[in-house]
């Protein structure tokens, strides 16, 4: 099991925020055990999509403090290449490779192509703030590029996530 934080009170993520609807995570538990904060990972992506600055600005900050959810919001943004490219190109894992992905996100994209996740929800967890926000701002860029393909990517992919795993 990963490390979870059950007795760690909850900062109510989506206070002072609008609505915008995101990515909805399934309600049962990550395969590996690792836990994100739903709540917090569908009001950072609803911000991203609905590019509302003022709320990804909230909702970024909060997610670089909790790495799970952050480790969980690359983790979508990988399914979704992968989906879409069939596997992770060098430019999201090798961080000599040229692209736009951040270095950290090349990181933890690397380590999740391991068979668990265990690695990359460790490598997150290690990373500093700033990491993890450079990281986080990848994941997005991908999520909301893909969103705005014609084909409704964004769409199945949150059927995908929303299967039981
Ligand atoms: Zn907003």
């Amino acid at each position: 099991m990963g490390r979870q934080k059950p007795n760690k009170p909850r900062r109510d993520s989506t206070k002072g925020v609008h609505r915008h609807p995101g990515l909805s995570l399934d309600a049962g538990p990550h395969p590996d055990g690792w836990k994100a904060d739903r709540a917090l990972l569908e009001a950072v992506t609803g911000a991203a999509l609905a590019r509302c600055t003022s709320c990804q600005g909230v909702t970024l900050t909060l997610l670089v403090e909790d790495s799970v959810t952050c480790a969980r919001l690359v983790e979508l943004a990988c399914e979704a290449i992968t989906k879409r490219e069939g596997s992770l190109p060098h430019n999201q894992t090798d961080p000599d490779a040229s692209g736009y992905a951040s270095l950290a996100f090349r990181r933890l994209a690397r380590a999740s192509q391991d068979v668990t996740a265990h690695r990359m929800y460790q490598e997150c967890e290690q990373m500093t703030v700033h990491e993890r926000r450079a990281a986080a701002n990848t994941a997005l860029d991908t999520l909301v590029g893909y969103a705005t393909l014609p084909q409704g990517l964004l769409t199945r992919l949150r059927h995908a996530t929303a299967d039981p795993r």
